[in-house]
């Protein structure tokens, strides 16, 4: 009899553990134990404990029978008397009648129970809680029902192990997910994240005819503090800024970081152009105030770019690139702006990317030339130095003007091509000129993006300069205030070793930059080009006169070489000439000029030399 009773509990601690292999939470194991309990001993009252942190209390969890929900309920350790189930892990049976004379003893029998298992759950080795069983009789032997109990809590145990197991599983792989779709620096949503939440805003603004609005943002010059500062400071930046958007936001919107210096912003259910306007401008003032770093006080100023789902684009790739092309626009606008997308600005887009196309089979097919327009000594009226300047012939759209191609060039990356096709062939046709002219120098433009940080200009001019035979002296390289404000430390270094290498350097379109004149003090330049926008009106302007008598005094002292630019009246030569202007260049003078007439220009003014009576190669103005 006593084996059968045994036996049929063992059958339904089989049917119990089948169920505990399906409870995937913690409370489900444990009402299955207080279920399972109820019928192995009879329980009417069955309880679960852990352990506080501290070691000093217990943590109730009531489970069946209990007087009222005690769930969460503090116990001191000692006084619940389960002090021994906690340290040693070993479970015990206690005959309450045998107690009866103690305050719980006594509480328990007023309940009507005379039996308490207390049986430790050990998972992983560790004691996790212990299950507290009471009933007021039971049918087993009493080492039956500890066995069966027993044998309860350690199925207990290993399915919380299982569960715990699964839990971490399931928090590492959360963690996972969470790092592999955030910004480590900024704590933002990265690239990932974003692209995922903009499908899901598209996806749900498709179901229900919504809108979804999208800004690009990117700091202005942001690669001027990183080179000058540093990336620490760069980065301290960077963070300030994320902030300073998500104190602007709502907490629908959502920002991201997706580059660099490159945020981007998602606003569901925004449609207004108006509201849009407004959250992009406070992001933009807000952004402008000034950031305080170390001892370090930084102006940090973005562009904002903004289009909407569905108005400008119908899937993620479409509008983070339309508010890219705003973002650019607002760039191109002068900076520290918004600007919204609009369609006329994708098909300027499509027109670069299929110049870009087109400007690669150019440079194979030789449809780029160059022509050359010379400079000339104001007082002798005599061809100094040429400069070389790019043209390219389209087969069906005709010229394509150096301003268009060029920063298409550069951003395709194929300005490097193009600068040392101009360095051969323009080292080339001077070593030509010099048999007639041998003090004839050459001045070639080299875009700013030469001047980035991984420039490779000194090696392939210094290896031009030798493949033409030709002295450094003769070549002048002429670059603008954009190009040493670009990179500031790579850029110095650079013209450093190139004046070393006795290269010499002009400063392009003087005055329309932003360098400061004390930067520019420490560089060692040898020429200011004064741009054309001062020449021109020169002769009635007063303001423009006093900023290029400025100019002249400057040079003076720092003992550089002026050329006047486009050139195209006399009095404008002569207003340059009195005030002490070295060199002018401008159609005046002459035009751009092809290889081949250029060289009978040089032949004439030689010729010139030769015959006195002659004394201006141009006719336009005898000196
Ligand atoms: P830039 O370096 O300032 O070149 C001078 C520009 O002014 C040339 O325009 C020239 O034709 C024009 N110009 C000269 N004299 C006069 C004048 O009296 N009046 C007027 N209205 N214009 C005059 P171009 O050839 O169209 O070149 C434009 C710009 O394209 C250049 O400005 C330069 O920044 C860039 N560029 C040209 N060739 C190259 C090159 O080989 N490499 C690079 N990186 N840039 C180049
Ligand atoms: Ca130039
Ligand atoms: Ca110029």
């Amino acid at each position: 009899m006593r084996h059968q009773l045994y036996a049929e509990h063992l059958e339904q601690l089989n049917l119990v553990a089948e169920q505990l292999a399906l409870s995937a939470t913690i409370p489900e194991v444990l009402d299955q134990v207080a279920v399972c309990a109820e019928n192995l001993v009879g329980a009417k009252r069955v309880s679960y404990c852990e352990l506080e942190p501290d070691g000093e209390n217990i943590r109730l969890i009531g489970l069946v029978g209990n007087v009222k929900d005690q769930t969460g309920e503090l116990v001191s350790l000692e006084e619940s008397g389960l002090s021994p189930a906690f340290t040693t892990g070993r479970g015990r049976y206690v005959n309450i009648l045998e107690h009866a004379h103690t305050a719980k003893g006594r509480s328990l029998r007023s309940s009507g129970l005379n039996h308490v298992w207390s049986l430790p759950i050990i998972c992983d080795g560790d004691i996790e809680g212990v299950v507290n069983i009471a009933s007021p009789s039971f049918e087993l032997h009493t080492d039956d029902a500890y066995s069966v109990v027993e044998t309860l809590s350690r199925l207990t145990g290993s399915t919380i192990e299982r569960i715990k197991a699964r839990q971490q599983t399931e928090l590492v792989l959360l963690q996972l997910v969470r790092q592999s779709t955030t910004d480590e620096l900024t704590g933002l949503c990265n690239r990932t994240g974003f692209r995922r939440r903009l499908q899901d805003s598209i996806n749900e603004a498709q179901t229900q005819a919504g809108k979804v609005g999208v800004m690009y943002l990117d700091l202005d010059l942001f690669k001027l503090i990183n080179d000058s500062l540093g990336h620490t400071v760069g980065d301290a930046v960077l963070a300030v800024v994320a902030r300073r958007i998500e104190e602007v936001l709502e907490p629908a919107h959502t920002v991201a970081r997706i580059g660099g210096d490159e945020f981007i912003i998602l606003l569901p259910g925004e449609t207004e152009v108006d509201k849009l306007q407004r959250i992009a401008s406070t992001i933009v003032d807000a952004i402008k105030q000034p950031v305080t770093v170390g001892s370090f006080e930084l102006e940090v100023s973005a562009s904002v770019g903004v289009c909407r789902f569905p108005d400008d684009g119908g899937s993620v790739d479409d509008l983070v690139k339309n508010a890219d092309i705003a973002m650019y626009r607002a760039k191109d606008l002068g900076r520290n702006q918004v600007h919204f997308y609009t369609s006329e600005l994708g098909v300027a887009l499509s027109r670069q990317i299929e110049l870009g196309r087109a400007l690669q089979g150019a440079i194979r097919n030789n449809e780029i030339y160059l022509v050359y327009q010379p400079q000339i000594d104001i007082t002798t009226g005599c061809i100094v130095s040429i400069e070389a300047l790019l043209r390219w012939k389209h087969p069906e759209k005709g010229n394509i003007p150096p301003d268009v191609f060029i920063p298409i060039a550069e951003t395709s990356g194929m300005i490097t091509e193009l600068t040392n096709r101009v360095l051969e062939h323009a080292l080339n046709a001077l070593a030509d000129w010099h048999q007639i002219q041998p003090d004839l120098r050459i001045a070639i433009n080299v875009s700013a993006r030469e001047f980035s940080g991984s420039s490779t200009l000194y090696k392939r001019v210094t290896a031009a300069l030798e493949y033409s035979g030709l002295p450094a002296s003769v070549l002048e390289l002429e670059l603008t205030e954009t190009a040493l404000l670009s990179h500031p430390e790579q850029a110095a270094e650079l013209v450093h070793q190139l004046s070393n290498a006795g290269i010499r350097l002009a400063l392009d379109d003087f005055g329309t930059g932003y360098a400061s004149l004390s930067y520019l003090i420490q560089l060692p330049i040898d020429t200011i080009k004064i741009d054309r926008s001062f020449v021109n009106g020169l002769e009635h302007d007063q303001c423009k006169q006093a900023v290029v008598n400025g100019i002249f005094t400057i040079a003076a002292d720092m003992q550089l070489v002026c050329v006047g630019e486009g050139v195209e009246t006399n009095a404008q030569l002569d207003w340059l000439q009195q005030k002490g202007c070295q060199y002018a260049q401008g159609f005046l003078i002459s035009k751009p000029l092809s290889e081949a007439d250029l060289s009978e220009s040089l032949a004439r003014q030689a010729f010139r030399h030769d015959s006195p009576g002659i004394n201006t190669f141009t006719g336009i103005r005898p000196i």
